[in-house]
């Protein structure tokens, strides 16, 4: 049993902090919010008053959280209060400089650390089915892999500080861009009087193949599990997609990376966001393609 501090306890921590109290372990946990405070108390993990309270016992510490600022603000509170030795892992989704920062002061610190966002949504979170991307030592990598393991099924060493990150972002990019592109296919194809069902049948084994078509299918039918059947019920929300594709958009004029695909999708679900559709699911989008962005 190890003792786990979990500081943000909203969609996504809740149900990770959820996984680690039931795989064993000790886990006590803070976030601002009083509602997700009383979801994870009764999922079993031990509420205290600040992040600091959280940490002081703890082998491990690990941050859930908006953004980059929320993560460098509680980090720079817990980092001289924890234990020697003690592992700091963050799962939020964050721009790589944050984390690279972030990781630097970890180091100050002595401490090892870890960049480790993940994909796969509440559902994901909930299921223990996450996918980790990691970045930081191979030695912290080892340390946190065994509990990265028991809130998903895949984990990832993506190389140095900030590689998870980079990883993330860069999968959410090739996310955001074939959606519209399914998207815009299957509006195409309503123009020319073919089927929904066939299309799929044949894009979904050809050259059209990819897992916003065959796992997220944008209209209701094909694929029952997607969203498209439960009225674009997220699923992973517009807004998160605008959020990562934002960022994927800083690292590309921070590193020189020439993406007019990704510039165009976050334009695209910035315009969507922009006219209140933020809380539907991504693949919603399609609705916006037809010019009729109200879900019907
Ligand atoms: P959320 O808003 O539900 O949870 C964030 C929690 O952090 C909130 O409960 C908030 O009260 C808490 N918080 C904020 N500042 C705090 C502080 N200083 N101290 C303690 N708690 C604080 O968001 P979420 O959906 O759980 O997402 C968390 C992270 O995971 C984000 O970075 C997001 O981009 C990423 N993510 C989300 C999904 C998803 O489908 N929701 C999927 C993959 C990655």
């Amino acid at each position: 049993m190890t003792t786990i501090a979990f500081i943000g306890l909203g969609h996504m921590g809740g149900p990770m902090a959820a996984n680690l109290v039931k795989a064993g372990h000790e886990v006590v946990g803070f976030d601002l919010s009083p509602t997700s405070c009383d979801q994870a108390r009764a999922d079993g993990t031990t509420v205290v008053g600040s992040a600091l309270d959280s940490v002081r016992n703890a082998d491990v510490a690990i941050t859930m959280l908006p953004a980059g600022a929320h993560v460098l603000s509680v980090w720079t509170d817990i980092l001289p209060q924890v234990k020697p030795g003690t592992l700091i892992i963050d799962c939020s989704t964050i721009d790589v400089d944050s984390a690279r920062k972030a990781h630097a002061m970890a180091r100050e610190q002595n401490l090892p650390s870890l960049d480790a966002p993940v994909s796969g949504g509440v559902g994901g979170a909930k299921g223990a089915t996450l996918t980790f991307m990691a970045g930081g030592s191979n030695e912290a990598f080892a340390r946190a892999q065994p509990i990265l393991s028991q809130m998903g099924k895949r984990v990832v060493h993506c190389g140095e500080a900030g590689a998870g990150q980079a990883a993330k972002i860069c999968n959410n990019m090739i996310l955001g861009i074939s959606m519209i592109g399914v998207a815009e296919a299957f509006v195409l194809a309503e123009k020319l009087g073919l089927s929904h069902q066939a299309l799929f049948d044949v894009a979904s084994t050809a050259s059209g193949q990819c897992w916003s078509l065959t796992s997220y299918c944008p209209v209701p039918g094909p694929v029952p599990t997607s969203p498209a059947n439960n009225n674009y019920q997220p699923g992973f929300a517009a807004a998160l997609m605008l959020k990562d594709l934002k960022l994927a958009q800083n690292a590309a004029l921070d590193s020189g990376a020439v993406t007019p695909l990704g510039a165009e999708a976050a334009q695209l679900y910035a315009l969507f966001n922009g006219e209140g559709h933020g809380g539907e699911d991504f693949s919603a989008i399609i609705n916006f393609l037809r010019g009729r962005a109200e879900v019907r």
